[in-house]
């Protein structure tokens, strides 16, 4: 499948990482907003072309991966490009996906392209491992832990307080409450129950430091229910153990079976990420391979995890995957 990657930046390279990892994908061209000259990507050959271009390389493109950001860029790349090319994107505003389902699979539709969204981890594998849980367990609790691991949106408001250089935010789960859901304990938790936030940040010289860690503390939506630790920390220390951008979690679903629900079960479904980014897009690139598939199968529009087959994530074959993974 010849890929086009629409967005160069975490994500973006993350793709092209994983497209050399897949024999059966080869990269064709990358778009940038940006000029194209400035941007420099690691495999030798490909262009890297103004977005303005790329409606001209249609027909040269089985499916272009959109790597921009969820908050501005995917609500009006996805739509826009839909109706050109297949798509896959890892829009991950949860409360929006339904408005963005709807624009997408309006355009893919008019142009007969198959687009996938909300593609990813959370959104993603962690919505597969809910649905199969629920659909099996029909009497049971969810529980969704996220961390260890970096909130690039915690990070950036942080990074938006007034004398603060730079921040690295932590979401670090509870080890009680998971220790309570992997027991089959069935508790009812909190918001501050089942996670904290730890704060890395670096200040300008002379800042008011109280006055910072107060305002993060007090931060509405990203901090006030959660129990926060903040450590000032010197640039250097930042960058030497705090730039890599790791994350992960676990969903789980405890339920009962039984005539008197007496036997319990529980379902885990757990990632350790040492990069989310490359993660995330090793995940676009499998849905890539379905995307193709399920264009040439005529079914056109926009879809989610929950409408994929899952032998069409493979690069096996089902005589294949009957023998060695079944
Ligand atoms: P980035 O901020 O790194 O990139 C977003 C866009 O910004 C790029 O497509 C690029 O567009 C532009 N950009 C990147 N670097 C620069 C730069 N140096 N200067 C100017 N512009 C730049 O975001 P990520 O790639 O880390 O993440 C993209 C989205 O993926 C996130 O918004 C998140 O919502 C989603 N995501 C979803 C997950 C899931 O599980 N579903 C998991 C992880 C992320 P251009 O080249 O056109 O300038």
């Amino acid at each position: 499948m010849k890929i086009g990657i629409l967005g160069y930046g975490n994500l973006g390279r993350g793709v092209e990482c994983a497209i050399r990892q897949n024999p059966d994908a080869v990269l064709s061209a990358v778009f940038t907003r940006r000029n194209p000259a400035d941007v420099k990507i690691l495999t030798e050959g490909v262009p890297v072309l103004s977005v303005d271009d790329a409606e001209k390389m249609k027909d040269e493109i089985d499916v272009l991966i959109i790597c921009g950001g969820s908050a501005t860029d995917l609500p009006v790349q996805t739509p826009k490009y839909a109706q050109y090319f297949n798509v896959i994107d890892s829009f991950d505003t949860h409360a929006k996906i339904p408005e963005h389902f709807a624009n997408v699979d309006n355009s893919a539709k008019k142009g007969g392209k198959t687009a996938i969204i909300s593609v990813g981890w959370d959104p993603g594998m962690f919505s597969l491992a809910r649905m199969y849980a629920n659909a099996i367990l029909t009497d049971g609790c969810d529980y969704t832990f996220w961390g260890r691991g970096v909130s690039q949106g915690h990070s950036d408001a942080i990074r938006r307080i007034d004398g603060v250089v730079d921040a690295r935010q932590y979401t670090v789960p509870v080890k009680e409450a998971v220790d309570a859901v992997r027991a089959g304990e069935n508790p009812a938790l909190t918001t501050r129950q089942k996670h904290t936030r730890e704060c890395y940040v670096v200040a300008e010289d002379g800042a008011d430091l109280a006055k910072i860690e107060r305002e993060i503390k007090t931060m509405p939506n990203y901090f006030t229910d959660y129990d926060t630790t903040v450590y000032f920390i010197s640039e250097e220390e930042l960058k030497a153990n705090h730039s890599a951008i790791p994350h992960g979690g676990s969903v789980i679903r405890s339920g009962k079976t039984g005539m008197n629900g007496e036997n319990g079960h529980v379902i885990e479904y757990s990632l350790k990420l040492d990069s989310n980014p490359e993660f995330t897009a090793s995940v676009l690139v499998a849905y890539a391979r379905a995307v193709c598939r399920m264009n040439k199968e005529g079914m056109t529009g926009c879809k989610t995890v929950f409408d994929v087959p899952p032998a069409y994530l493979s690069a096996m074959s089902g005589e294949e995957l009957r023998k060695k993974l079944l």
